[in-house]
Order: structure tokens, then sequence, then C-alpha cells
């Protein structure tokens, strides 16, 4: 099985902060690598699951609270209005469940909004947050959910 998600979960102590942004027993943050959108982020589980109706319980207890935490990181560190959280796993080579996290900017423009968001994904090398930028919010945003995890 080629899985691009079970290959960086299989080595997850040598990622780099951007493919690990947070992470706990059961579900691992990253920021999308092939995005024109800063801070766009995918939750995914730790093992190999295609549907989401086959998480754990374990899997699902946490799901709620991550979703939340991530959205009030994104708006902390990048302004953003609210987020978007969506769940297709359809590519080819991406079947392993993965929600996008994707900080809706209040400038966000009004064609872009809602599924259109997706156009900023399957960005173009030249188009994509670099990964220099992916690091740096990755480290931002791992500060604050470090920062509010304590309540
Ligand atoms: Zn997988």
């Amino acid at each position: 099985m080629d899985c691009f998600t079970c290959r960086n979960n299989a080595r997850i102590n040598a990622l780099p902060p951007r493919e690990v942004i947070a992470a706990d027993d059961h579900w691992r943050v990253a920021h999308a690598f092939d995005t024109a959108l800063p801070g766009w982020l995918v939750l995914v589980p730790r093992r190999h699951v295609t549907s989401i109706a086959d998480l754990t319980d374990a899997e699902a207890a946490t799901l709620g609270t991550w979703q939340v935490r991530l959205s009030r990181a994104l708006r902390a560190v990048t302004g953003c209005a609210k987020t978007y959280i969506v769940q297709f796993a359809e590519k080819e080579g991406f079947a392993h469940v993965h929600f996008h996290v994707v900080p809706r900017m209040p400038d966000l423009p009004a064609d872009r909004r809602g599924p259109r968001v997706f156009s900023y994904l399957g960005a173009t090398e030249q188009d994509r947050v670099t990964e220099q930028q992916q690091d740096e919010l990755a480290a931002a945003l791992h500060e604050h959910l470090d920062r509010t995890d304590l309540g």
C-alpha cells in the first residue's frame, strides 16, 4: 500500500516541524504540503483508516477537541475569521482519512469561499506556501497549542 500519510506516520520522530505541528496517540497535525493558503492544516489519524466510520471510539473521543483547538490556534496565529473543516480522502494515494482545517481569512475573495477554497490546494511549486513558511507557521501554532493545553 502506498500511503503518503502512513509513510510520514511511520517516521514521526524524523519529520520536519510542518509535518508534525502537534500529535497525540491517535492524531497528527500537519501543514498541507501543496497549498497556496498559509495555515491550511490537515488532521490525520495515526493508523491507516479510509472511512470515518472505521475510527475507534478512542480516536473519535479527541477528534472534536483537536478540531476546535486547531481552529482556535489558527484564529490566534493567522487572524482568520473562522475555519472550514472538510474530509473527502478521495485522491489517489490520499485515501487515508484527513480532515482539512482551513483558515478562512477575513479578506478571502467571495468567489473562493465555501467549497471553492479548494482552488488553493494542489498549487504549483511556484504558488505554494514555502517549506520555510510552513515551518514558521508550524512553530507559531505549536507554541499556541502548548500554551492553551494547560487549562
Ligand atoms: Zn495510511
